[in-house]
């Protein structure tokens, strides 16, 4: 069987960074969740990060570019949270790759899980085209990413493959 990844807040967990959840993992993600299809994981939970924790913001560029070491991953006060942020990432892919996962959907316009879109590194709700450090790992290693309103493109991917 196909096996998905899902970011955990999208499944009524409550770990994002407010200590709330970010859906409560209805619809398509029940039926997968009851078929056994999903991997759930937070990836800055994986990263050593507590609940609740300072929201944090790509500075300078965006996943690809954290990746490669050109941009940092900011906290308001200034905080570095870089390290947590690619620690998070690589257990994400680990767990991807045990799994056999080639499609994920991840909560958008997180600095970890965002796909189409990031904020801005400014804290004032700026948003740019870009992804999250953990969205850019996956997918330079061929796995496909989609965020939440996107149940039905990454569906019709999973019946155009072989289970
Ligand atoms: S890292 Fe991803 S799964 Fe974890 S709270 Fe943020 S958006 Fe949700």
């Amino acid at each position: 069987m196909r096996k998905v990844l899902v970011s955990a807040c999208l499944m009524g967990e409550a770990v994002r960074y407010d200590g709330r959840a970010a859906g409560d993992g209805g619809g398509l993600l029940a039926d997968w969740q009851r078929e056994g299809r999903l991997v759930v994981v937070c990836p800055e939970l994986r990263g050593g990060l507590p609940v609740p924790r300072p929201p944090a913001e790509i500075r300078d560029g965006v996943g690809d570019d954290v990746l490669g070491g050109t941009a940092r991953i900011v906290t308001p006060d200034g905080g570095d949270v870089t390290a947590s942020f690619l620690q998070g990432a690589s257990a994400a892919l680990a767990l991807a790759q045990e799994h056999g996962v080639k499609i994920a959907i991840l909560k958008q316009r997180s600095p970890s899980c965002g796909s189409r879109e990031i904020y801005d590194g400014s804290f004032q709700g700026r948003r740019i085209a870009g992804e999250g450090v953990t969205a850019a790992l996956l997918r330079r290693h061929g796995i496909l990413v989609f965020d939440e309103t996107q149940l039905a493109e990454a569906a019709s991917w999973l019946q155009s493959q072989p289970d």
